[in-house]
């Protein structure tokens, strides 16, 4: 019997969590990862030609919608999977009165693995494009959600608010205020994280940030909004600082209008860096665009960020943002073994944002192979978009 199920062998391994950026060979056996070398030698079932190609763990993108058929849901396998996203995370699609779609006939048709955020408000995100989910604070239901969350603990991560005018009324500051004292007090009551969508809000970015503590998420951090990271100096505010040095999680949320290139540039060029790179996949309204995980990741690097750096930010830390960090977001032998084999292909290639602004890129991330626990998705999947 062959040693391995498939090995990959010659490619560059990046794995920020075990800070190895070099040249392995990775062994998987049993829906594992089964041995890391600089040559593996023994038969396997199958093996992949990874030379001149990047190995990295499988890609985890934690701000996702794929609650496929409900509103604006997106299908996880078609455009999260075959570009080399083994885990996403659904962001607040569901709340407590929906939550059951997404967990009973929507997640059980997906080889995507899936968690979820629950929407503090009831009915998560089916209305939003009607009117705010929460413009009535009778949507915000705190011992609903929590007691959802407790009860669905291996699927719901923690409880997702959204503090925007589009979410909690057009310049209603009280209900703003409101509805993230229910979202923490639900978070509390489950014992699980917060996480805060921050774009466009109608209450001060510090005050928000107060309400968050360490392992908890602040999403579409580079927004550029009137309360954006950058002060009006053009600095970043102490408050973002502060947090990103109590472990808040400062996750990108690209979506189509809430990261401004402008913003992202100044951020990281002043020294911060996300914690996470996310897609906020979802369907747009016509003529917005959203770039998938592999799109936003040569965007960063563009950007500035460095190849571990950007590869970091959406395996090891975006898997310790979950809590998740002894099974996905590495190849260390014994992880799940997610993959993904990428080609960072040179060329020329543009990145726009929502506000009109272009970021150029000289390389680019293409998928050559999927990895899931193990197996490698036949090509014909991984083509399908
Ligand atoms: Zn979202």
């Amino acid at each position: 019997m062959p040693a391995w199920d498939l090995l990959v062998r010659g490619g560059t391994l990046v794995d920020p969590a075990q800070s190895i950026s070099a040249r392995r060979d990775v062994a998987f056996r049993g829906g594992k990862v089964a041995a890391v070398a600089e040559t593996l030698t023994g038969e396997a079932t199958e093996v992949i030609d990874a030379a001149g190609a990047l190995v990295t763990p499988g890609l985890i993108d934690i701000h996702t919608h794929v609650y496929h058929g409900l509103a604006t849901g997106r299908h996880a396998d078609q455009t999260s999977l075959a570009n080399g996203v083994t885990t996403v995370v659904d962001a607040g699609s569901a709340g407590w009165m929906t939550l059951r779609g997404l967990r009973d006939y929507v997640i059980p048709t997906y080889q995507t693995r899936v968690f979820a955020f629950l929407h503090i408000s009831a009915t998560g995100l089916t209305i939003n494009r009607i009117m705010p989910e929460l413009a009535d604070i009778k949507f915000a239901q705190v011992e609903e959600a929590a007691r959802t969350a407790a009860e669905n603990r291996g699927l719901v991560l923690g409880i997702k608010v959204r503090i925007a005018h589009g979410a909690t009324g057009q310049g209603n500051q009280a209900n703003a205020r409101e509805a993230l004292r229910r979202g923490r007090q639900a978070a509390d009551l489950a014992g699980v994280r917060l996480m805060v969508h921050v774009s466009d809000t109608p209450i001060p970015l510090d005050e928000i940030l107060e309400h968050l503590r360490e392992g908890d998420v602040a999403t579409h951090i580079f927004n550029g909004n009137a309360e954006q990271v950058l002060g009006p100096d053009g600095r970043i505010r102490a408050a973002v600082r502060a947090a990103k040095e109590r472990g808040v999680v400062l996750d990108v949320g690209h979506a189509s209008i809430h990261c401004d290139v402008k913003v992202a540039r100044r951020a990281i060029a002043e020294g911060l860096l996300p914690t996470t790179i996310s897609t906020d996949l979802h369907t747009p309204p016509a003529g917005r665009i959203v770039y998938n995980l592999r799109a936003l990741m040569s965007k960063f690097l563009a950007l500035g960020m460095t190849l571990d750096d950007v590869v970091a930010s959406v395996t090891s830390r975006a898997a310790a943002a979950i809590g998740k960090s002894s099974e996905l977001g590495s190849l260390v032998p014994g992880m799940t073994g997610d993959a993904v084999v990428m080609d960072l292909e040179d060329g020329h290639f543009t990145y726009a944002d929502g506000a009109g602004n272009e970021v150029k890129a000289t390389r680019r991330f293409g998928t050559r192979h999927v990895i899931r626990e193990g197996r490698r998705l036949p090509a014909a999947h991984a083509d399908q978009l």
